[in-house]
């Protein structure tokens, strides 16, 4: 029996990607070439949520349908991937959608990318590629199938039965990223693993080779760690995910203490990767290299690694507080707090973090004193006070220096 998911077309999309796939669907007629609205958009159609980007594929050459579209609708070709025969067009309703021509691939070697080949094959031979039954699915746009849902792997099914399966039993062989897409849909969805998707998950991260390339498992993870959920760090710990990265990631960490109000204004969307990276991280070296970190991101992970080896030295004295946290990155801190509930890092943020001495040299000039060294004495001696909670306007630190010089 065929579906059709025209209701959900209609009700899902925006108006000016309607019109702009209305208009591609056109074209494919006049151009006699097969297009589908392919993957996560179907998906997304199927579950009711809402669409964000749109992917075309073109049971052809898609970069020769592109200049079609730029020749005959008014349509402006963005980009070209030539090797790929992938390409982005913008619509008159001013719209970006990617066309993709159908190609299969396979991989030479576990965790690089795959070798393309075959373009313009037939849909069924394109989808086999791809990583889970419920990203094959297509949408008819031809007149001659128009909506219709086109199912070769048994996604729909899964897509009811909430089910994240694997197309053939080497696919996280050839692509471990897939195990952090799993996860990703998992909790994204309230999906669970099949049975047999999972075993071969695990068997895989009983073995990780620990020289493959990161590169792809670093993409999958930044968006996995940008999803909403309490849960994003403690799934990749449960179904030994974490194995892709490291040995002896962090665990029991209070991911509640994120929430807590001087905590949460201090980091944002982007900060969530360096944060959950530097827990797997902190205890295994092996990975920071093919990740390729940027020397920021190394920064973070040295400094919790040395707040978290220096945890003993309870800091007690404000001042002292002031002096090593002050030279810290503030997401450093909230690590050190996720991982330990340390109250001076608390401290710190909460009272000590935005304490300045406000006079300057200037103003001790006009006191009357000769520029010299002690000049940094004064100002330690003033930020000690404030520390402790003394001094809180420009008058009385002068006021302070005056009463001091003359001891
Ligand atoms: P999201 O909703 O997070 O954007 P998506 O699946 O819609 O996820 P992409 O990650 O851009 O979007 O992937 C587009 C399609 O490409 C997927 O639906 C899937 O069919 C295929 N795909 C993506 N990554 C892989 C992979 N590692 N292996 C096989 N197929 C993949």
């Amino acid at each position: 029996m065929s579906i059709f998911l025209d209701k959900e077309f209609n009700a899902l999309l925006s108006e000016n990607y309607k019109s702009a796939i209305l208009l591609a669907a056109k074209a494919a007629d006049d151009f006699g070439i097969q297009i589908f609205l392919i993957g996560g958009i179907v998906r997304d159609l199927l579950l009711d949520n809402s669409i964000k980007d749109i992917d075309i594929a073109v049971q052809g050459d898609a970069v020769k349908f592109a200049d079609f579209l730029a020749k005959k609708f008014s349509c402006k070709v963005i980009a070209v991937q030539e090797n790929l025969r992938t390409t982005k067009v913008e619509f008159p309703s001013g719209v970006i959608i990617d066309f993709a021509s159908t190609r299969q691939e396979k991989y030479e070697k576990s965790g690089v990318l795959p070798i393309a080949y075959n373009f313009g094959c037939n849909l069924e031979e394109d989808v086999k590629r791809r990583d889970f039954t419920i990203n094959t699915l297509a949408l008819g746009l031809n007149k001659s199938q128009m909506y219709e849902l086109i199912d070769f792997c048994g996604g729909y099914v899964d897509i009811i039965n909430k089910k994240i399966r694997i197309l053939h039993k080497k696919s996280f062989i050839d692509d471990p990223s897939r195990i952090v897409r799993a996860l990703k849909f998992k909790i994204r969805f309230g999906f669970d693993i099949d049975n047999n998707t999972y075993n071969l998950m695990q068997n895989y991260l009983s073995d990780v080779d620990n020289l493959m390339p990161l590169e792809r498992i670093k993409n999958e993870l930044y968006q996995y760690f940008n999803i909403k959920d309490k849960k994003v760090y403690s799934y990749l710990i449960e179904t030994n995910a974490y194995k892709l990265l490291c040995d002896n990631p962090l665990t029991n960490v209070d991911f509640e203490r994120l929430k807590t109000d001087f905590i949460k204004n201090l980091f944002n969307k982007d900060d969530l990767w360096v944060i959950y990276m530097s827990l797997l991280l902190i205890n295994s070296n092996y990975s920071v290299q093919r990740l390729n970190l940027t020397s920021y991101e190394q920064k973070i992970i040295n400094e919790v690694k040395f707040l978290y080896s220096n945890t003993r030295n309870i800091l007690t004295d404000n001042f002292e507080i002031y002096s090593v946290y002050g030279k810290i990155n503030i997401i450093s801190l909230v690590i050190y707090y996720l991982i330990t509930g340390n109250n001076s890092v608390k401290k710190y943020i909460t009272e000590l973090k935005d304490i300045k001495v406000l006079i300057n040299g200037n103003d001790l000039i006009s006191l009357g004193f000769m520029p010299s060294e002690k000049f940094g004495g004064y100002f330690e001696k003033i930020l000690k006070e404030k520390l402790n909670g003394k001094l809180k306007t420009k008058a009385e630190e002068l006021e302070f220096i005056k009463k001091e010089e003359k001891k």
